[in-house]
């Protein structure tokens, strides 16, 4: 078996789909492979038992990738903890994201180096609070780094942005009243009503505002919630909503625009990520296009819609892009897997990646 398959089947092997509940397995799984490789990895606290793990290098190149998973949920017909068959191997994380990982470290074996830093966060699908952790070293540790190669499933294409998300909630509030005399109560569902037809409309026009591959902002009401009884005028209601952003658009402009549509009732903003984009003529994404072309691989841009840890370096100032040879349709699937294949010329990508960083002074 190849390396790098052994290496995806170990790690898919070891559980984190809860590391809010520690990672102690995946963390020392790695450390040990760090050590073993001449490395000096060292553990970044995220939460009480959860561990960042980081190897700084003395180049500017920063290689990042999570190391948890979403859950495994159910109905798997293959083995959700690995198993290889035919072209593929199956597994929760094969593609998001230990297969990519697998692929770096069996180039990194090969090619053993200090020059660059690598970070294997802690949580990530949860929250990005691993990488939140990792760049509060930005300043100190981090302070040399200016280009970042973010490890999630892109079909050994360069990913260079991806959107970004407003997530907030609309509240009405009303009045109880008996049900047969609704006149006495005010009924807050049916002020939710009145906003949801307002909101598709405002769906309906994004369509117009178009950015690269990235296609139009989407808007999608995912939950609606209210009312205790059918013979009680209801005196809450609430939606919840996401609104995806591209990256010429402004949030601040935005949440005044939600705010005003759905004026009079509350709104909550829960969450915000900002869209992400590094510049087509940037240094990384020239480099990757050059090592690309190098092996006639396609070396256009491509946009992901989910946001990544992209995002957090983009805001610290590392030029970045995603990149990892696993599947982009796979994450969070039932059945997930990657190809073998595919992790095999990611592994020779990220050999040639390693090599040519060591080569290039501004990197
Ligand atoms: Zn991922």
């Amino acid at each position: 078996m190849e390396h790098v398959i052994s290496l995806t089947k170990k790690l898919v092997s070891i559980h984190s789909e809860h590391p809010e509940e520690g990672n102690s397995e995946i963390a020392g799984f790695l450390i040990d492979y760090l050590h073993e490789i001449g490395l000096r990895p060292i553990r970044q606290r995220v939460s009480r038992k959860t561990y960042n793990i980081l190897c700084i290098g003395k180049g500017k190149l920063m290689v990042n990738g999570h190391t948890d998973t979403v859950g495994i949920g159910s109905r798997w017909k293959h083995e959700p903890m690995g198993e290889i068959e035919g072209p593929r191997i199956y597994g929760r994380g094969t593609s998001d994201t230990k297969g990519n990982i697998a692929a770096f470290l069996s180039a990194l074996q090969d090619n053993p180096t200090d020059n660059i830093t690598i970070s294997f966060t802690a949580i990530e699908e949860s929250g990005f609070t691993g990488i939140e952790k990792v760049m509060e070293l930005r300043n100190t540790k981090l302070q040399n780094i200016k280009y970042g190669i973010v490890l999630e499933p892109t079909d050994n294409k360069i990913v260079s942005m991806c959107k970004g998300k407003i997530i907030f909630e609309v509240i009405a509030r009303g009045r109880a009243a008996h049900g047969s005399v609704p006149h006495r109560g005010v009924n807050a569902i049916k002020k939710i009503a009145e906003i949801i037809p307002k909101l598709n409309f405002y769906e309906q026009n994004l369509g117009w505002i178009k950015y690269k591959s990235l296609g139009s902002p989407t808007l999608n009401i995912g939950k609606i919630e209210g009312g205790n009884a059918i013979n009680i005028v209801p005196d809450f209601a609430k939606i919840s909503v996401e609104r995806r952003t591209l990256p010429k658009e402004n949030h601040e402009n935005i949440i005044k625009e939600i705010k005003k549509i759905c004026y009079p009732l509350r709104v909550d903003i829960l969450e915000q990520d900002n869209a992400a984009e590094a510049l087509p003529d940037s240094k990384i994404v020239l480099f990757m296009k050059n090592i690309l072309e190098s092996g006639h691989m396609d070396t256009r841009l491509y946009a992901k819609n989910g946001t990544t840890e992209q995002t957090d370096l983009l805001e610290h100032g590392i030029e970045s892009v995603v990149f990892g040879p696993g599947q982009a349709k796979q994450p969070h699937r039932t059945d997930e897997y990657a190809n073998i294949q595919s992790l095999v010329t990611g592994k020779k990508i990220f050999g040639k990646i390693i090599r040519k960083a060591e080569e290039d002074p501004e990197l």
